[in-house]
Parts: structure tokens; sequence; C-alpha cells
């Protein structure tokens, strides 16, 4: 008998050394028609650093969304947005959605301005992605970092925000919410035309490197397309495959999922069998272990769903997710939509437990006033808000949750409405019995 096989958890997934990913900021079009496909084509693979043969996988990145004003593409609207049809495609393709606050809304706000926030747009990119899961993602709108005691009564694990240097996990001070990223906007950029500004040299293990942009240039030979062509070539051939392949390219989702989780795991070797152990609450991930002191005549097999790497006597074995797909739980109260159609009245044989009201506005003319009333249980008519015009094409919200009770409505009472006023959506509070 050989010395007793050693097992550690890997710091990254793969048993890679650092990770990188790409924000793009405040839904640009651009954001499908340009970056998802340039991402696309530079690869790592699922191998651990210096082992070849490993599976390819693209660079992929993060779309910050504000629902309020995602491109509501099934009519004609004047906008140059992401629709959530493009951000689904996206997703499946292993970006992820960060919630960027329901409006933007940023600076000078209350607790229950900032809470309504996050809650909601947590609650519509659920609704319009997986149905089940919300992000664990929160980019804060304009940097306003005033959001960050309230993320994670929303499931929200991390905060991104532009600053140096960038973020290691292995730091003592370490800290999702004031994850660091390069800030690589054309009007700042263009100025040092550095294809690798502000990348780190050399790279530290643990480094999670986050580039953010509002957007690549269409333009196939404009100089930021050239730069940013240059950076990805880079962290390709150095890094990716082909290179050293120590990096590894993920959402930010995965990736704090990935870190929260492995930070609880304890593994036990014993009868020949390996088992890994992670806290209960901790998000759900896949994890990689590494293995060293298997002979290599001795036969290994992969975790069901998982798959494993070996090299001489050392072995990486990386699991399917545990606990689940990775994302977070959808936020409470649990909320549902019961009306999606036309901005009119509407009555209800029993009444509802009201969470909020959207209304889609577009080309709202000036001095126009739409405002929305209940109708109590006791037949008063009560006005829970208003809103005037804007010009873009915007998801206007009325609500009550998360900062109060749901209103008991059995009425809606619209007052104002034009043509303007294209949609409506009626959302109640999800199953609570009355008791
Ligand atoms: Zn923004």
């Amino acid at each position: 008998m050989g010395p007793e096989p050693t097992v550690e958890v890997c710091a990254l997934k793969y048993g890679k050394r650092w990770a990188y990913s790409l924000d793009i900021d405040d839904m640009p079009v651009t954001n499908y028609t340009v970056s998802f496909p340039l991402l696309s084509g530079y690869h790592f693979t699922d191998a651990p650093p210096g082992v070849r043969g490993g599976n390819r996988k693209p660079f992929v990145g993060n779309a910050a969304v504000f629902s309020s004003h995602v491109n509501p593409a099934d009519e004609i609207y004047n906008s140059t947005l992401l629709c959530w049809a493009q951000i689904q495609e996206m997703c499946k393709a292993g970006w992820a959605v960060a919630n960027h606050a329901y409006s933007h809304a940023d600076y000078g706000l209350t607790e229950e301005q900032m809470r309504n926030e996050a809650y909601w747009n947590q609650v519509l990119i659920a609704w319009h992605t997986s149905n089940t899961l919300a992000p664990n993602y929160f980019v804060y709108p304009s940097g306003d970092t005033a959001y960050r005691p309230f993320l994670k009564d929303y499931q929200l694990l991390s905060g991104g925000h532009v600053g140096e240097p960038v973020s290691n996990i292995h730091l003592k001070d370490f800290d999702w919410t004031d994850l660091k990223r390069i800030f690589l906007d054309e009007d700042e950029w263009s100025k040092t035309d550095d294809p690798y500004h502000q990348f780190p040299d050399p790279i530290q293990d643990g480094d999670v490197v986050v580039d953010i942009t509002h957007g690549m240039d269409v333009e196939p030979n404009h100089p930021n397309r050239i730069r940013w062509e240059r950076r990805l070539s880079m962290i390709q051939s150095l890094y990716g495959e082909g290179g050293a392949d120590d990096m590894w390219s993920a959402s930010i989702d995965e990736i704090v999922a990935y870190d929260i989780a492995r930070r609880t795991a304890a593994v036990d070797i014993s009868d020949n069998q390996l088992t890994l152990f992670l806290d209960e609450n901790a998000p759900a991930s896949p994890i990689t272990l590494t293995i060293a002191g298997i002979p290599e005549s001795v036969h290994l097999e992969a975790p069901e769903g998982g798959f494993l790497y070996r090299n001489k006597d050392v072995v990486w074995v990386t699991t399917p997710s545990l606990g689940g797909p990775v994302g977070s739980p959808l936020p409470t109260p649990n909320v549902r939509c019961i009306y999606n159609g036309p901005v009119t009245d509407l009555d209800w044989p029993d009444a509802i437990e009201l969470a909020g009201v959207r209304v889609l506005q577009y080309d709202v003319e000036k001095g126009a006033t739409l405002s929305i009333a209940i109708v109590t249980l006791n037949g008063a008519v009560v006005e829970v808000g208003s809103c005037g015009a804007s010009s873009d094409a915007e998801w206007k919200l009325f609500s009550s949750v998360p900062n109060k009770s749901p209103w008991s409505a059995k009425g809606l009472r619209v007052v104002g409405n034009t043509e303007a006023h294209k949609k409506m959506e009626i959302w109640v509070v999800e199953g609570e019995a009355s008791s």
C-alpha cells in the first residue's frame, strides 16, 4: 500500500488559476449583435492547466439589465436595446443576466426605493428567463454602492462597480459585494489606445478580471473593435486554448456560486469512495476536486453527470451542479403575473392581494398623466400611483411589496390612459393562505 491520496477542493472550477468575465451594461442591442458572437469566437477548455484534450468552451459574460426598459420587441418601438428573446438566447449559451436595478435608479434613494428596485428586477429577470431562478449578481447603477446593505435580502450575493485593482478571491478581506470592474467605454479607452488597459500583469492566482463596457462598436474596422479583438486574442493565446489554459471564463453568477460553495466544502475518503459535503445553505454549484497520489493503474469513475481528467497520479474531478442549477431562489414575497393585456379597468369576483401593476408606455405626450387606483374591499377608490410623459418605451411600476403589505383589491381603475399606454400587467402575492 502506498500513502493515502490527498484531496483538495479547487479554488476555481476545472482547477483553473484565475477567472475572466465581461459585463455589458444597460442593454445595448450590440450586446447580442456584436459582443455575444465576438466572445463566442474565443475559447478555453474544461481541462486543468497543463492537461491537453479538454472540451472547448467559449468566453462568456453578463448582460446588466434594468427591466423597465428592456425592448418590448413584439411591437414597433424605436429601441436600440436588447429584447428578452435575445437575452434568453445568450443565457442558453452560458451568459447570465445581472440585476442592474429595475429602472437604473441611482444616488439619493431611500432604503425603500432601493429595495423596490432590487426586488422587482429579480422578479422580472426570473420571469423572463428561467422562471425559477434569479441572478446572484447586482451591478450598482452608476456605481451607487448605497444598495449594498440590501442585496442579500434578495439573494444577490455579489455587487460590481468600476474600481482598481482587480479583485482576488484569495485576499483576506475579499468581498463579493465589492467586485471591481475595468472600465472600457470607448470615450475613456480611446485615450490610452492600449488594448491591455488595466489588465493585471502578472496575473495572480485567484484574480477575477471583469471588463465592463456599455457597448462595442458595430463597425468591424473601428479602433474599438480592433482593440477588443487584440485584448481577447491576448487572453486566449496566453491563458486560454492553445496557451496555458489556466483561465475560467464564466458568468459572474457561476463564479460567485462556485466560490461561496467551495468555501463550505469538506471531503472524506473512506471505503474506496470519495464523499463531498457542502453546507446546506451554500449556493448550488459544480465543484472541482484535485486528488493526488492515485496510481495510474487504479480505475476511477467520475460522478454521474460529472467528468474527470488525469495526469500521471493526479486526478481532477468536476461534479455536476450540486443542489440544482446555478442561480438564486426567487425573492420573497413570491409573486406571479395574473393579467397581461390592454390598459383598462378590471374587476375581480374575489379580492386579490395586489403586489404591483406595470404599464408599458411609449411616446407619451407632454403633460399627459396616467393614474392607477384600486377598488378596496369596502368599495373605496384609492389612487396608488401616477406617472407622467416619457418618450422611451418604458414599463412603469406601481408596487406595494416588498416594502408594504400587498393591496387587497377587488378592482382596478385607470385614469388618463391613451394610445401611448400599450399594455398592463397585474402581479399578485402568491399562495398566501388567509387565516
Ligand atoms: Zn448602467
